[in-house]
């Protein structure tokens, strides 16, 4: 039986300000030691007054604005009462009737609402004993919140990816799912019955996942005639499986009420011309395909990552600027430069475990590397070599090509000497290809490669290799050999 999934999201996201939401605080994530960022405000300490932080507020209407939604004109804060001990006040500061931000789409998916509040402390369990760590008390929670217009995990995932990817572009949020930066919670029903909510999601396997085990769980309970439950359920990941959190017999009751402490904001005034939001992901991947006439897929990596495609941009235009021509045929430069990056530059830098900011190869002097392929000035055996030695010491890359003598040689007599040398310490592969193996050649072509680091010109070694293996005589000597 295939019944109609209605599914919702409400996805929390910690902002990357520099302070918390009300106070003073640093907000680091990073922060190993318990409790060190902590302050009479996030600790709800009687007679302290919180603050609102501006860099929070701008972070959520950017959001707003990328997602298309409408900023409001009045906002407000609202208490949300609850006893829990990672809360230290007894109540949430959050949005309830006026959010920043309603409406909005991404996907196809509309957005209800964007609204603003704090996060919570982190409750650590171990053994007999509870402990409670308020670095994370009052960090800024933006909280997005779908209408149910997802009818599978697939597409909710597919929205959370894309969603990561916006937090990113505009620098509001690391967006990291299993650092806890982004959380997401799933509602859904089938059939327009009762809706089950599943928290506690840390992964976009996770959210697609636990969608399909719910369809099949609450599938199973319809079909047998049975009702679906009212909980909450959370996600066994090993199992594969949710599974019952708390029954909801009845609505909690927040006595939400306007924070007392916090004034109304006024945004009708705002300039929103002034909020520079740059070019989004779906915008980028337009652009690069009508620029770099790239695959579906090969742009998407690129505009998956943020870093990543600004180095491919960059090193294209130090490319065209070396006085290249991307153009025709377009795709064979744009090719080369996609391939060295996405192969060979990320191959090295995830080998040495470097970071983007770590990097020590400008997208310049990648470039110039590219440009230096491109004119066959080098092969593209050394070009990987001084890409190796760029990534090691941050020097550019003809200070590299000169210093190691790596410019491309059709020189005879060198290249002769060094195929002489690889003939005579390799008998067997010199008698294989004598026996017909053309892969023995391929090998013997490898060894002067690494003999001479790559500098050779690999049609000119081929011609070469041959006529040292089989030598034509001189007219000359075959008069000797017949007469002999
Ligand atoms: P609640 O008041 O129980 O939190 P809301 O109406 O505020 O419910 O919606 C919370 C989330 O649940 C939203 O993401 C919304 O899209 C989703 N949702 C609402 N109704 C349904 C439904 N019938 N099935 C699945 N999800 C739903
Ligand atoms: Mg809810
Ligand atoms: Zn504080």
């Amino acid at each position: 039986m295939q019944l109609a999934s209605t599914i919702g999201l409400e996805i929390h996201v910690e902002l990357k300000t520099k302070t918390k939401m009300f106070c003073g605080c640093l907000n680091d994530s990073n922060e190993k030691h318990p409790n060190i960022n902590v302050c009479p405000i996030c600790m709800g300490h009687p007679g302290t007054l919180p603050v609102i932080n501006k860099e929070a507020v701008k972070s959520v209407l950017k959001m707003g604005m990328a997602l298309g939604g409408k900023i409001a004109s009045r906002s407000q804060f609202d208490r949300k009462n609850y006893f829990y001990p990672d809360l230290p006040k007894g109540y949430q500061i959050s949005q309830y009737k006026y959010p920043l931000v309603e409406g909005g789409e991404l996907n196809g998916i509309r957005i209800r609402r964007i609204h603003l509040e704090e996060d919570t402390g982190r409750l650590l369990h171990q053994g007999e004993e509870s402990l409670v760590d308020f670095n994370r008390a009052g960090v800024p929670l933006m909280e997005i919140v779908t209408e149910p217009d997802i009818s599978s995990g697939e597409s909710a995932r597919d929205f959370a990816e894309e969603l990561q990817l916006i937090l990113r572009y505009l620098d509001i949020s690391s967006g990291d799912m299993e650092k806890g930066a982004m959380r997401c919670e799933v509602n859904i029903s089938l059939n327009m019955g009762i809706k089950v909510e599943i928290k506690n999601l840390n992964s976009f396997r996770a959210v697609e996942k636990s969608i399909n085990y719910e369809i099949e769980r609450q599938t199973g309970i319809l079909e047998k005639g049975d009702k679906v439950g009212h909980e909450t359920r959370g996600w066994d990941e090993d199992g594969g499986k949710t599974f019952s959190q708390r029954k909801k017999e009845e609505a909690h009751d927040y006595r939400y009420f306007p924070e007392p402490d916090l004034p109304a904001l006024n945004l009708a005034m705002l300039d929103l011309g002034g909020f520079a939001i740059p070019e989004l992901p779906s915008q980028k991947r337009e652009r690069f395909k009508k620029e770099f006439n790239l695959k579906d897929e090969q742009i998407e990596i690129l505009v998956r990552d943020k870093q990543l495609s600004d180095f491919f941009e960059n090193a294209v235009s130090e490319f065209k600027e070396a006085g290249l021509p991307l153009g025709s045929p377009a795709s064979k430069s744009v090719e080369l430069i996609f391939n060295y990056l996405t192969s060979d530059l990320i191959g090295l830098m995830n080998s040495k475990y470097l970071g983007w900011d770590e990097l020590r190869v400008s997208p310049h002097a990648f470039g110039e590397l590219m440009a230096m392929i491109s004119k066959k000035e080098i092969f593209s055996r050394a070009a990987k070599n001084v890409l190796k030695k760029m990534i090691e010491t941050g020097r550019e890359p003809n200070v590299i090509v000169k210093e190691e003598g790596l410019e491309q040689t059709s020189d005879e007599s060198f290249i002769e000497t060094a195929a002489q040398k690889i003939i005579s310490l390799n008998h067997n592969a010199v008698s294989d290809y004598k026996k017909g193996k053309e892969e023995a050649l391929q090998f013997l072509i490898g060894r002067v490669m690494r003999e001479t680091k790559g500098k050779t010109n690999p049609a000119a070694l081929k011609e070469i290799l041959k006529k040292n293996i089989y030598p034509v005589r001189s007219s000359a000597e075959r008069q000797d050999f017949k007469n002999g």
